[in-house]
């Protein structure tokens, strides 16, 4: 048996997971229906004793917020906690553990990665209404996926709301353009995913 998570990494799992703005998340897509209940059940997983969700921190390129992997939880070391676009990651990487802790054996789909960007970007809405500074803010990454994400749940953010893949077809299209996955999941929709976090 490993040690238990780390208290501190709990800590700030739990800012994120337990706030108002994750709770509130509830859509459907596709399969999944992702809701604020579920990030609860994230946040026991990884603090409870024995944890079911391991945590840790770990070095990985400056634009990765985040990683989640069979079961394990890879925060930035050397990324600000306090920075929006690690807690976007969080939630990106959260959802992801939802997605495999409750629907489907660990793989990566077009449909999972774009209900992962889907969740992130409503949690960073409930958190503060977007600026035009911040839909336009590249500033992090060389990601352009998560300022699509951003434009598209900007008409989507209603409580229980069915997601068409139609109503986000620039979202889709982004995730499929992205240089580190979307080739991958294109030419293989069942890909086990291997590391970083888009
Ligand atoms: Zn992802």
């Amino acid at each position: 048996m490993s040690d238990p998570n780390d208290p501190s990494l709990i800590s700030i799992c739990g800012e994120v997971l337990l706030s108002k703005a994750c709770q509130t998340i509830n859509f459907f897509y596709q399969d999944y229906h992702i809701s604020g209940y579920q990030y609860n059940l994230i946040y026991y997983a990884l603090s409870q004793d024995p944890y079911r969700l391991q945590v840790y921190e770990a070095f990985m390129p400056p634009t990765a917020g985040a990683y989640y992997y069979e079961k394990g939880l890879h925060l930035n070391r050397l990324m600000n906690h306090a920075h929006p676009f690690y807690k976007f990651a969080l939630v990106h990487e959260c959802t992801h553990a939802i997605e495999d802790f409750m629907t489907r054996k660990v793989v990566r789909t077009l449909d999972s990665e774009v209900a992962a960007f889907i969740a992130a970007a409503l949690y960073e809405r409930h958190n503060s209404p977007f600026s035009e500074a911040l839909l336009n803010d590249l500033s992090v990454g060389d990601n352009q996926v998560f300022s699509v994400a951003r434009r598209v749940v900007a008409g989507l953010d209603q409580p229980g709301i069915t997601i068409t893949p139609a109503a986000v077809a620039p979202l889709i299209q982004a995730v499929l353009k992205d240089p580190t996955e979307g080739p991958e999941i294109s030419n293989n929709p069942l890909l086990t995913e291997m590391g970083y976090f888009t």
